[in-house]
């Protein structure tokens, strides 16, 4: 059986990621935080299209629940995940002159601490394997920065510069680290946003689809991207590059 584990894989573009992996042969470690009900949805929908995935709740900004419900499944588990998405994220806007510290620390704790809580336990059997794809999904905020998110435009590039250094330190053992920075995908956390408005200033005209940003991470997952690794991708309609 071929593991990949997808972070926040329970709705939006961790959904559709869930869903490209488990088409290309993966058995889904599906996690999430609290939302039960869309990660049982996600399941159902591996399931339907004849594919295979399973739940794995914890938050991954928890570094002790991080190792022990991850840690655990590692541990009893003689599989190993070849295959790592770090995808969970969230925002919290503000204004850096009003921003408030728990703002500050749950966006560094979720989108950036959390890489390294994840990355550093699933690492070591792709090491010892001599093969692993570790896709970190970015953002066109870490790449150009945008006001209001300083926050996340920080997490964001924190995981950019991450991605660069592991790359080097993990590419003898044939195990690659790659980013990839959408701009407006459609999901929840672009629910609120003037679409109308801000789409006249992609040259695309439109906001993504969750599943084109999982087409690319599953081209990235495959053996086909052998030679690709500490890339950032924009995939953002032409936004910026
Ligand atoms: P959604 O808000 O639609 O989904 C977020 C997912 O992350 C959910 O599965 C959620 O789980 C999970 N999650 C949030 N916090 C935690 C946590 N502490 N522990 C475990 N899981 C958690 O987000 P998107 O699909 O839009 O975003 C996915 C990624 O893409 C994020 O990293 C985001 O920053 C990035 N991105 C998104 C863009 C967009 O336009 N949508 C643009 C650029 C980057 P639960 O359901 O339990 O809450």
């Amino acid at each position: 059986m071929k593991v990949a584990l997808v972070t926040g894989g329970s709705r939006g573009i961790g959904r559709s990621i869930t869903c490209r992996l488990a088409e290309i042969g993966y058995h889904v470690l599906i996690n999430f935080h609290s939302n039960q009900e869309e990660a049982g949805n996600t399941l159902t929908l591996v399931k339907e299209k004849g594919g295979s995935a399973e739940l794995l709740p914890f938050d991954v900004s928890d570094q002790a629940a991080v190792e022990s419900t991850l840690g655990g499944w590692i541990d009893n588990h003689e599989e190993t995940i070849e295959v790592l998405v770090n995808n969970a994220g969230i925002t919290q806007d503000n204004l850096l002159m009003w921003m408030k510290t728990e703002e500050w620390t749950s966006v560094m704790n979720t989108n950036l601490n959390s890489f390294f809580f994840v990355t550093r336990l699933v690492l070591k059997n792709m090491l010892a394997n001599k093969y692993g794809r570790i896709i970190n999904i970015v953002s066109l905020s870490g790449q150009k920065g945008v006001p209001g998110q300083v926050n996340y435009s920080a997490a964001k590039a924190g995981i950019i510069g991450a991605t660069k250094a592991l790359a080097q330190e993990v590419g003898k053992r044939k195990v690659t680290v790659n980013a990839v920075a959408p701009g407006f995908i459609k999901t929840e956390m672009t629910h609120g946003m003037p679409e109308k408005e801000l789409k006249k200033l992609i040259p695309l005209q439109r906001f993504g689809e969750p599943e084109e940003v999982a087409n690319l991470v599953g081209f990235l997952a495959s053996e086909k991207s052998s030679y690709i690794t500490g890339e950032t991708i924009s995939i953002n309609g032409g936004l910026y590059s």
